[in-house]
């Protein structure tokens, strides 16, 4: 695998800038998803039982985002050590593609098939 050059760094530090701040924009306005649902608000063809699932999706979410936000903010530390690209498992170049699609990704696609075989 290719290690990064400095542009592609520089490109993927301001993707994980750019997310870190829409999740965490994310994280702050669905707090108000996680309200009690209120029975005046006109709801239409929805019944008090999908706008309570709906809810408990809004909170789902809120735990993905949060799950994400936290690997976005190690990957934002390891920019910081230079160690960014890098597989944090076996230390091998992750792969500018890969980041591109992620840039929080911690491991290479090796080592990410290894941890999805080993946990399912
Ligand atoms: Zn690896």
């Amino acid at each position: 695998m290719q290690e990064l050059t400095d542009r592609q760094k520089a490109e993927l530090h301001q993707a994980l800038l750019d997310l870190h701040i829409e999740l965490y924009t994310l994280l702050d306005d669905s707090s108000d998803g996680a309200r009690p649902v209120s029975l005046d608000q006109p709801i239409g063809r929805l019944s008090r039982m999908d706008a309570m699932q709906q809810q408990s999706m809004v909170q789902a979410n809120r735990r993905t985002a949060q799950t994400r936000l936290n690997r976005i903010e190690a990957a934002l530390r390891r920019c910081k050590k230079d160690e960014y690209g890098l597989c944090v498992e076996c230390e091998e170049d992750i792969g500018y593609a890969r980041l591109k699609a992620q840039p929080e990704a911690p491991f290479c696609i090796d080592c990410q098939n290894k941890r999805e075989a080993s946990s399912g």
